[in-house]
C-alpha cells in the first residue's frame, strides 16, 4: 500500500470511528496485537489496530479494507498456538468489550431453551462464572485455554477436556453464527431452533475456518446443565505399557478385561466402555510424572500428589451415582495396577484441583527457567495412541528434549509442551513435532485435534486430507474471499 493510500484509509477510518481510542497506530499496539501469547511463531506488526464494538463496526472496517485492498486479521484472545497475526500491511480488528456486555440473557428463556447469544469476544470461563453468579444452572462445556473467546474458539474448532462427554465445537454446541463476509455482507447462518434441516450446515463452514471466510461477531451456543461434579485421581505404573494396552482394549475390549493387562489407558478405555451407557464420566485426562511435578510444585490444591503417570476422571450426577461410579473406577483401576486412588467431592476443592491441572504448563515454565514451551497437539484413533506416544517419547529422548506428555486420552488427543532455550533447540523441537505429525497422519489421525492449522501445520494438510479436499477448501475460500483479505497466509497450503 502506498503512503498516500494508507493516509486516505486512515482518514476514512477516523471518519467512521469518531472515538479516537478506537484506532491505534501506536508502535506498541501494532506489535502487541500481532503476537501470540505463546510465541512459537513470530508475528509482524499491523498497520492499524481498530477496536470494534459491534457487527456494524466490523462491517465498516471490512468495507474499507476491501476498498484499499488491506488484509484484516480478527483478534480476540490470541490464545491459539498455531497462528499469529503475521502480515505487515494489515488491519487488526480487536474485539474489546467485557463479557457481561457481550452476552444476551435478558430476552432468552435460558433454562427452557438452554442457549446463550454471545458476541465474539465472550471469554468461555468468564461466561461460565457469570452463569454461576446469576444462579443459572447451566454452563458452556467447551473448555480450551483459559481466556479463549467464543469467536476464536469457533474459528479454531476447539474442544478441551469435556469433549469425551459433550463433543467438540464441530458438534451441535454452536447453533448459529453471525458473520461479516469479505464483501461486507452480514449473514446469520440459521435460526436458533435446536434442530434444522433447512439446507446444508453453513454454521459449520465457519467452524475451524480460522477467520479466513468471515469474521464472527455473534453466535448462539448451547449450554448444558451444571451437574454436581467430583474428580478422581489415580496413579499408574507407566504410560508406555498403558498406551500399548489401548490398542488391545479398543480392538478386543472384552478380552483385555479378562487378561487383566496392567495399564493406565486400558483402564480408561474399559471404564469409558462401562460408563458410557450411564454417562457419568465427563473427562478422562492423562498426565505424566513431569506434569504432576508441576502441579505439585505450583498448584494451589493441597494434595499429596504422586509423581507418576496419572489419570484424572471427572464424574457427574447425584451423590449416589458419583459414589457408585467412583467405586467402580477404583476397582477397575486397581485391576490395572492403579494406586493411590482418591475421590474429591467438595465443589470448591474440585474447582481448585481442576484449575491446577489446567495451569500446570505455567508451573512447568518455572521449573525450567529461561525455557519456553512449544505447544502442539495431534489426534489419532484411540487404538493407535500407543504407537504414537512410544514413537514421540523416542523422538524426544534421542534429542535430549524434555516435554510433559498427556492429553485428552479418552479422545485419542495427545499433547506435548516441549521445552527449549534457544534457536538450536527450537530446530530440534520442530523435528520432533514434524515426526509426531507424520506419525499421527500415518496412523489415520490428524495433525491437530483441537489447536488448529494456522501457520504451523498447513504444510501437512494435503498429506492428511488429500489434494481434492484441499482444492475444494481453497475453492470455497476463493469464492467467498476472492481478494484473499481475511487472515491471508493461514490455513491453506501455499
Ligand atoms: C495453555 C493452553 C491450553 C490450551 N488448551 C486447549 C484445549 O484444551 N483445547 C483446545 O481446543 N485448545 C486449547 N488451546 C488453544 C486455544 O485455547 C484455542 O485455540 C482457542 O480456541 C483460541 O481462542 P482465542 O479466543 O484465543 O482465539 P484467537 O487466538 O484470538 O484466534 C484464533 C484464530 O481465529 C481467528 N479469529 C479470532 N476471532 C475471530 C472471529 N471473531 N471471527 C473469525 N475469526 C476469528 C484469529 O485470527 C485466529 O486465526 C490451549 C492453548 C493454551 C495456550
Amino acid at each position: 500500500m502506498s503512503t498516500d493510500d494508507f493516509q486516505l484509509l486512515f482518514e476514512e477510518l477516523q471518519t467512521a470511528f469518531v472515538n479516537p481510542e478506537s484506532l491505534s497506530t501506536d508502535a506498541l499496539d501494532l506489535h502487541a496485537f500481532s503476537q501470540s501469547k505463546y510465541p512459537q511463531f513470530t508475528g509482524a506488526p499491523h498497520a492499524i489496530v481498530v477496536h470494534v464494538n459491534s457487527t456494524e463496526d466490523v462491517v465498516k472496517v471490512v468495507r474499507l479494507a476491501s476498498k484499499y485492498r488491506v488484509p484484516v486479521v480478527p483478534y480476540t484472545a490470541v490464545a491459539c498456538v498455531e497462528c499469529i497475526c503475521r502480515s505487515l500491511e494489515t488491519i487488526s480488528g480487536s474485539f474489546c468489550r467485557a463479557a457481561h456486555q457481550l452476552v444476551q440473557f435478558a430476552d432468552v428463556p435460558l433454562e427452557e431453551d438452554s442457549h446463550a447469544i454471545c458476541e465474539a469476544g465472550v471469554v468461555w470461563n468468564k461466561l461460565n462464572d457469570l452463569l454461576k453468579s446469576k444462579g443459572i444452572p447451566l454452563f458452556f462445556p467447551l473448555d480450551p485455554g483459559i481466556g479463549a473467546t467464543i469467536g476464536g474458539m469457533i474459528s479454531q474448532g476447539c474442544s478441551g477436556t469435556n469433549a469425551v462427554r459433550y463433543g467438540t465445537a464441530r458438534g451441535e454446541l454452536v447453533l448459529n453464527v453471525t458473520a461479516v463476509l469479505p464483501s461486507g455482507e452480514v449473514i446469520k447462518t440459521r435460526n436458533i431452533a435446536r434442530k434444522c434441516a433447512a439446507g446444508f450446515d453453513l454454521t459449520k463452514l465457519f467452524i475451524g475456518a480460522e477467520g479466513t471466510l468471515g469474521i464472527i461477531t455473534e453466535a448462539t451456543i448451547r449450554l448444558m446443565p451444571r451437574l454436581p461434579t467430583s474428580v478422581a485421581v489415580v496413579s499408574f505404573p507407566d504410560v508406555q505399557s498403558a498406551t500399548q494396552a489401548v490398542t488391545e482394549a479398543l480392538n478386543h475390549g472384552a478380552a483385555i478385561r479378562k487378561r487383566c493387562i496392567r495399564s493406565i489407558v486400558s483402564a480408561i478405555v474399559e471404564l469409558l466402555i462401562i460408563l458410557s451407557p450411564v454417562l457419568v464420566t465427563e473427562c478422562a485426562e492423562l498426565v505424566d510424572d513431569l506434569y504432576i511435578r508441576a502441579v505439585k510444585n505450583y498448584g494451589t490444591y493441597p494434595m499429596k500428589w504422586v509423581e507418576a503417570d496419572t489419570v484424572l476422571f471427572k464424574f457427574q450426577g447425584s451423590e449416589t451415582v458419583r459414589a457408585d461410579t467412583s467405586r467402580l473406577v477404583e476397582n477397575v483401576s486397581n485391576k490395572y495396577g492403579g494406586y493411590g486412588y482418591m475421590h474429591i467431592t467438595k465443589e470448591d476443592e474440585v474447582d481448585l484441583l481442576w484449575s491446577d491441572r489446567k495451569n500446570a504448563l505455567f508451573g512447568l515454565l518455572q521449573m525450567y527457567p529461561g525455557s519456553k514451551g512449544f505447544i502442539t497437539d495431534v489426534c489419532v484413533p484411540v487404538s493407535k495412541l500407543p504407537d504414537l506416544i512410544v514413537a514421540t517419547k523416542h523422538e524426544l529422548a534421542s534429542r535430549n528434549l524434555v516435554s510433559p506428555l498427556g492429553g485428552h486420552v479418552g479422545d485419542g488427543n495427545f499433547h506435548c509442551f516441549i521445552m527449549y532455550r534457544n534457536e538450536e533447540e527450537l530446530a530440534l523441537v520442530r523435528e520432533v513435532v514434524d515426526a509426531m505429525i507424520q506419525k499421527a497422519i500415518a496412523l489415520d489421525g490428524t495433525c491437530t485435534g483441537e489447536h488448529g492449522v494456522g501457520l504451523g501445520k498447513k504444510e501437512y494438510l494435503v498429506r492428511e486430507l488429500g489434494e481434492g479436499t484441499v482444492s475444494l477448501m481453497k475453492a470455497i475460500k476463493a469464492t467467498i474471499d476472492p481478494l484473499n483479505l481475511f487472515n491471508p497466509g493461514k490455513l491453506y497450503p501455499d
